[in-house]
């Protein structure tokens, strides 16, 4: 995404009085308000690296191996080793193994399950629930970014668990993703754990993302952020068009969770209702795409999902995490959960002759970059506060000093309340944790910290909750 280049009038620096940034001297047309410092994070060398290693043949392999099993509706056939879903989930839990074995011990292959009873709704028979689960553990592993994909596909009807269901762009391609980013970032060392996840039951209501974003509950994990690729095959959408240098990036705006006993969100964020953490978690993907597939942009879309549709980030912010959605920017109704069979000349079914293998894999470099920067960056800041204690026309905010010893500093985002994204940025050094921004009225602007370390990958930024006393 490119935001607005940000204009430099006549300030030398942007402000600070108690802490950091020398303070800009009043001039008689007032104080200087303009957003300081591009707030367009920096290509990173090690970034680009492993983002130059995504493969589109293996993506395509992989792809056209799980859309050959016929049908991997959740329900389907296990013993098979040419059909349903139990050959589904050997071929990629194998296919990773191949990838661990030749990694020297640093990524570990899981396979997580528990059955599903009928349930009255959309399983009607005892069901495995089976996540496999490739995870490169990282030195600080309470922290975890997922990368995530489903692997179950359905025909048209949602019960039929026998007939044919490629299931080639919903969601083997985003299956790829995930498994074609744990190839390439085998090698990682990440600070915080990088986990790639095939998930299953999606179809039938998200049972496999639900129970993956449990289990992290579980476990006590802070969830960095999740992202779904579910639809990223790039096909001709059912309007015509086709966007090969397009990605849509859905975020919800307002938590949708965790909920108290009456079912009312316990989360809430004060002072604006685009800035929760899946929407700064989007913007942080959406930043860092251009970077490294020249020419792609990512589109955000401000909302949790389409209608009518839902996907598994949804399971993860009803735990209270942060999770967004990748989805192709024209889908083809013809070719999603539809019975592969022609009629009237009309093609129906979604088969891997329609998917854009190039396009599926300049997806996975948009997320081999943002996972890869996000895992290897510092901890996010936190407790980061506005001081809203005075009616000040400046802006203070505080935060706790981060821990890691390469720490190059933070950096305090900032934008207009209209504004989709960051408009602006001021550096601050490590010794410090706080910073006033005069002439930035707490009211008018809308802010995030962020943390830097010394080869400049930066955290996803936090939105600072107020100050009261
Ligand atoms: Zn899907």
């Amino acid at each position: 995404m490119k935001t607005p280049a940000p204009r430099r009038p006549f300030i030398a620096r942007a402000a600070a009085v108690v802490a950091v940034l020398v303070a800009v001297a009043a001039t008689p047309e007032g104080f200087a308000q303009e957003p300081i410092g591009d707030p367009t994070p920096a290509r990173l060398s090690d970034v680009a690296e492993k983002v130059a290693r995504v493969s589109e043949k293996e993506i395509e392999a992989t792809i056209r191996a799980l859309a050959g099993f016929g049908t991997r509706h959740t329900m389907s056939e296990t013993e098979s080793r040419t059909r349903g879903i139990g050959a589904a989930r050997r071929f990629i839990r194998e296919k990773l193994e191949g990838v661990a074995a030749e990694s020297e011990g640093r990524l570990r292959v899981e396979t997580r399950a528990y059955v599903h009873e009928p349930d009255g709704r959309r399983i009607s028979k005892p069901t495995e629930i089976v996540d496999v689960l490739a995870i490169v553990e990282g030195t600080d592993p309470d922290r975890v970014v997922v990368v995530s994909g489903h692997y179950d596909s359905i025909p048209k009807n949602v019960m039929d668990f026998e007939s044919d269901a490629p299931g080639a762009n919903d969601d083997a391609s985003g299956t790829a993703v995930a498994m074609e980013s744990a190839r390439v970032l085998v090698d990682a060392r990440p600070r915080a754990t990088l986990l790639f996840a095939a998930v299953s039951g999606e179809e039938q209501s998200l049972l496999g993302s639900a129970f993956l974003a449990k289990s992290l509950k579980d476990a006590n994990k802070s969830v960095v952020f999740m992202a779904t690729a579910d639809i990223v095959g790039g096909s001709v959408g059912s309007n015509g068009r086709r966007e090969p240098n397009v990605l849509r990036c859905f975020s919800e705006g307002i938590p949708s969770g965790p909920k108290d006993a009456r079912g009312r969100v316990l989360r809430t964020i004060e002072g604006s209702d685009n800035d929760a953490p899946s929407r700064q978690a989007a913007r942080y993907f959406a930043a860092r795409a251009p970077l490294y597939v020249p020419g792609f942009e990512v589109r955000l879309v401000f909302r949790q999902d389409r209608y009518l549709r839902g996907g598994d980030h949804r399971s993860f912010n009803d735990l209270g995490f942060a999770a967004f959605r990748l989805t192709e920017p024209n889908e083809n109704y013809d070719r999603q959960h539809q019975d592969v069979v022609e009629r009237d000349g009309r093609r129906f079914g979604d088969r891997p002759e329609d998917v854009d293998f190039s396009y599926v894999a300049k997806v996975a470099r948009c997320v081999v970059a943002a996972a890869y920067e996000a895992a290897a960056a510092p901890a996010s800041p936190k407790q980061v506060r506005v001081d809203v204690r005075a009616l000040t026309p400046d802006t203070t905010l505080r935060w706790e000093a981060n821990s890691e010893a390469d720490l190059r500093g933070y950096a305090v985002l900032h934008r207009r309340t209209h504004e989709p994204t960051w408009t602006g940025r001021v550096e601050v050094p490590k010794d410090k944790t706080e910073v006033v921004l005069q002439g930035f009225s707490k009211d008018d602007w809308l802010f995030a910290v962020e943390a830097v370390d010394a080869a400049g990958r930066r955290s996803p930024p936090v939105y600072p909750t107020p100050q009261m006393r």
